[in-house]
């Protein structure tokens, strides 16, 4: 199964795919998550893609692309994959369609997580993550433990991302609109786009979500 969890900056993407490695038996592909290792290795990658997201704009397409055959070369996602904050443009898209191709696979899923604006910032500047496994916490929504020891992987950097600042958020909202929503209607034609509300207790969502790609599961 190849899932598509679609929706803007701090929609809650990275918390629901993590919730759905198990149940799927897939793993999360996250090209945000791939580009952070990258730039904490120091490698001069690290460094390119840096100069893009510490302002909140997109990395260029063929640098996305790049990583991306990388990743869908590799044995765990041979079996499908769930892909989150990927593709962001329309370009990606395609080079995401024919990548698939050439492995007899196509997206099953889009399932489009709609959260307001408000919603996104108070989210997004709460957000805290660990360094080393990538899980999210919320300042006040699933706050990280007081010993500052991450739950998930035992490691203890858990921080504030610098992109997840207000000014930089507003901006990644930019680019959001402006590139890639226009991605749901490179999907929408092809009947594989459901719509669910990103509002609610993270297990209200991941009902949510489940409802949605049990249709794709049943070859829908
Ligand atoms: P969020 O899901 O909170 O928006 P991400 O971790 O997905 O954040 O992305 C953080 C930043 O990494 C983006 O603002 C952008 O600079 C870069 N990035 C991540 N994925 C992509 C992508 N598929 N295409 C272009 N840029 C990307
Ligand atoms: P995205 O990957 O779409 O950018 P995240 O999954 O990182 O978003 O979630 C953004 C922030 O919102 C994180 O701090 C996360 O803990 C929090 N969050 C995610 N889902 C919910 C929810 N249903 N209710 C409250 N907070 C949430
Ligand atoms: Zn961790």
């Amino acid at each position: 199964m190849d899932l598509l969890l679609f929706g803007p900056p701090g929609a809650g993407k990275g918390t629901q795919a993590k919730l759905l490695v198990e149940a799927l038996g897939v793993p999360q592909i996250s090209t945000g998550d791939m580009m952070r290792a990258e730039r904490s290795s120091g490698s001069e990658l690290g460094q390119r893609f840096d100069a893009y997201m510490s302002k909140g704009a997109l990395v260029p397409d063929a640098m996305v692309l790049e990583l991306m055959e990388k990743r869908l070369r590799q044995d765990d996602a041979s079996e499908g994959a769930i892909f989150d904050g990927y593709p962001r443009t329309v370009e990606q898209a395609e080079a995401l369609h024919g990548l698939l191709g050439k492995l007899g696979r196509r997206i099953d899923r889009v399932v489009s997580i709609e959260v307001s604006l408000d919603v996104i910032l108070d989210r997004v500047t709460g957000r805290r993550v660990c360094l080393d496994c990538g899980q999210t916490y919320h300042v006040r929504y699933s706050p990280p433990p007081e010993s500052g020891v991450c739950a998930a992987c035992g490691g203890s950097r858990i921080v504030q991302r610098k992109d997840d600042v207000e000014d930089v958020v507003r901006n990644r909202y930019e680019e959001y609109k402006a590139k890639t929503e226009p991605v749901l209607a490179y999907y929408q034609p092809r009947g594989v786009v459901v719509a669910v509300d990103g509002t609610g207790s993270l297990e209200e969502v991941s009902a949510r979500i489940m409802a949605a790609i049990e249709g794709a599961a049943k070859g829908a």
